[in-house]
């Protein structure tokens, strides 16, 4: 059941979502046990490739370059780089790494080879790769799902209707089109909204709503509270209280239910309680790790506790979904062909030039 029922209407999940709380919470706990396995939470990564300066204007983004805010853009990593931090996440209980560059879409261009790379070598860690790369087309993703992509995020963040008073530089319907393009080369899809940022309960309803009425709603929710950054246009904005993150999750899980609902940014400003309350209406998901792309996040071992505490495992990379495989990338292959070419051309050249006695002008430099 991919889609519950009982709540496709905007009427109905509203009265779900104002349900007397520990009511919500009880149902959400039953419907999470009879799709999953309540003990087990998948501890993800989220790691930012490429830092800052997004020509977007997503309001709540400290990435965007028109806002000045303390982020410290960078250029993109390298393979060596992501493959470091890869093992690191790894080693600390992460199952899924997510690769996070501040882009308004994606180029077909050599930093996209990299993160092609990147996906490769990540895929054959055995972790579930997935990567926010901002727009995409239906080729690009067809270039991830053969590199060995398990995941594409990409949020819609809230309702149609509120979106516009949040973003202004790309519209619903291009998130609804790179969202689909990623279904279509059969990539799992993660995409879900940020509450707290002004919107009305209605707005987050909506949201909902616009995952229904796809034709196969993402296997992956990320619920977020916003986290307001000093700088951006949504600074000002009062955390929200952590019941409302337990009624979105529980409200989301009760919707969706074989979906994995993720408890993503703002745990900073919950108690390990409301974290509980989160688990136990069907929160499936975390992000580890003390960054989430810019923002701040518990430590790997405050998490590690919690689940000691709490009695919850580590959930296992592919539980959800067959590991990729890996295919050759054509142009990938072909630059390589080229380079490997090029070298031996050059060897081929000194080794010429030694046997015929040449050797290297000396270059002297007169220094007055
Ligand atoms: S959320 Fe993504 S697209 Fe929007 S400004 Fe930030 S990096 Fe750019």
């Amino acid at each position: 059941m991919k889609v519950n029922p009982k709540y496709n209407t905007k009427e109905a999940l509203l009265e779900l979502y104002n349900k007397p709380l520990l009511e919500l919470v009880f149902e959400a706990a039953t419907v999470h046990r009879q799709f999953h396995d309540p003990r087990e939470v998948q501890m993800s990564s989220l790691l930012s490739i490429k830092t800052g300066g997004c020509p977007e204007d997503c309001g709540y983004c400290p990435q965007a370059a028109r806002y000045h805010t303390e982020v410290d853009a960078h250029k993109l990593m390298s393979v060596e780089q992501v493959v470091e931090q890869a093992k690191n996440a790894k080693a600390n209980g992460s199952s899924r790494l997510c690769m996070g560059a501040a882009w308004r879409e994606v180029r077909d261009n050599k930093d996209f080879d990299n993160v092609i790379e990147m996906v490769q070598a990540v895929n054959a860690m055995d972790m579930e790769v997935c990567a926010t790369l901002g727009m995409l087309n239906e080729n690009q993703a067809q270039r991830l799902k053969n590199a060995g992509l398990f995941a594409y995020n990409h949020n819609l963040d809230t309702s149609p209707e509120f979106y516009g008073d949040v973003i202004s530089t790309r519209e619903y319907e291009d998130r609804l089109n790179t969202i689909e393009n990623a279904r279509k080369a059969g990539i799992s899809v993660c995409s879900g909204g940020i509450i707290g940022m002004g919107e009305a309960v209605e707005d987050r309803i909506g949201m909902l709503l616009s995952y229904m009425a796809m034709e196969t709603p993402p296997e992956s929710i990320p619920i977020n509270a916003l986290v307001a950054v000093e700088g951006t246009p949504l600074e000002e904005q009062k955390p929200i209280e952590q019941w409302e993150m337990i009624r979105m999750v529980a409200t989301s899980r009760i919707a969706f239910p074989e979906s994995v609902i993720r408890l993503s940014a703002g745990r900073t400003k919950m108690n390990m309680e409301g974290q509980a309350l989160c688990f136990l209406a069907g929160a499936g998901s975390i992000f580890a790790g003390d960054k989430l792309l810019t923002t701040p996040n518990p430590e790997f071992n405050e998490d590690k506790e919690m689940f000691d505490i709490l009695g919850l495992i580590p959930k296992a990379s592919f539980a959800d979904g067959e590991k990729p495989e890996t295919k050759p990338d054509p142009i990938i292959e072909a630059r390589k062909k080229k380079e490997a070419e090029r070298a031996e051309e050059l060897k081929a050249a000194r080794e010429a030039s030694e046997k015929n006695g040449f050797q290297p002008r000396k270059v002297t430099t007169i220094v007055d």
